[in-house]
């Protein structure tokens, strides 16, 4: 059965652990029974040993990072390596556009992380997009290629790929998300790069009123969702649109 995967990426939005807490209760008790979900809590760090007491042990829920440092340990104040976040997670964010902007990540960082990441054996969710709504895709084939340098073809089942062009991130009040058939297309141009098997999601204003189309894709594996996923209600509804249109898609995985 083919199951979708959902990424909430809880970004720096919450300021308060009692916050986090309701929120990943309310949504644990409204996606254990999706069988065709997969949903991923990406917390802050501080909150990830309290995010992963309130799953678990649900089969329907996974926990990872936001991000991590490539150094497996050693003199660097404020990162986590990963082999820290090993102990607690399964999946972390990397490359995301907020990380390359804020941060200074270049692809040589993200292609780092990739590499620690699997050597630490936390599966990376790869962030890849462009800048601009050109139809131009250069950059985010040239990011996943970069950030896939070195890694064993072996490894690529292990990899989840999250198409998210920056034009489209947090636009959910523009409405200005990419249209699914733009993503599937893409969705298949950078299955190219990667496994037949290897997910590819979409990221960029995901909300409960334009999931279905995502939904209604086959090219496309799931979502990650940055504003919608602090908003339970909202986020359940995009699981659920997901949960549905899954059962009638089929599929092999
Ligand atoms: C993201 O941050 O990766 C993202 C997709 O955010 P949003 O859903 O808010 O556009």
């Amino acid at each position: 059965m083919k199951r979708s995967i959902i990424v909430a990426n809880w970004k720096m939005y919450i300021s308060s652990i009692a916050d986090a807490h309701i929120l990943a209760t309310t949504v644990r008790n409204n996606v254990v029974s999706m069988d065709k979900t997969e949903v991923i809590f990406c917390p802050p760090s501080i909150w990830l040993t309290e995010v992963k007491q309130i799953i678990g042990k649900s089969t329907k829920i996974s926990l990872g990072g936001q991000n991590i440092f490539y150094e497996p340990d050693g003199a660097y104040t404020g990162e986590i390596s990963p082999l820290m976040l090993k102990e607690i997670a399964e999946y972390v964010i990397i490359g995301h556009s907020e990380r390359r902007e804020h941060f200074g990540e270049t692809n040589f960082d993200v292609n780092e992380k990739v590499l620690a990441s699997l050597r630490a054996g936390i599966k990376p969710i790869v962030c890849v997009g462009e800048r601009k709504k050109s139809g131009n895709l250069v950059q985010p084939i040239r990011e996943l290629h970069e950030a896939l340098n070195h890694v064993p073809k072996k490894y690529y089942q292990d990899i989840i790929v999250a198409y998210e062009p920056i034009w489209a991130i947090s636009n959910g009040i523009k409405g200005d998300n990419a249209s699914p058939d733009y993503v599937a297309r893409v969705a298949n141009k950078l299955r190219e790069i990667v496994h037949t098997d290897t997910p590819i999601l979409y990221g960029g204003s995901v909300n409960s009123k334009n999931a279905k189309g995502y939904a209604e894709r086959p090219e496309i594996d799931g979502v990650l969702v940055g504003g919608a996923s602090v908003r339970a209600a909202e986020f359940i509804k995009i699981c659920q649109i997901f949960n549905e249109s899954r059962g009638i898609l089929g599929g092999a995985k």
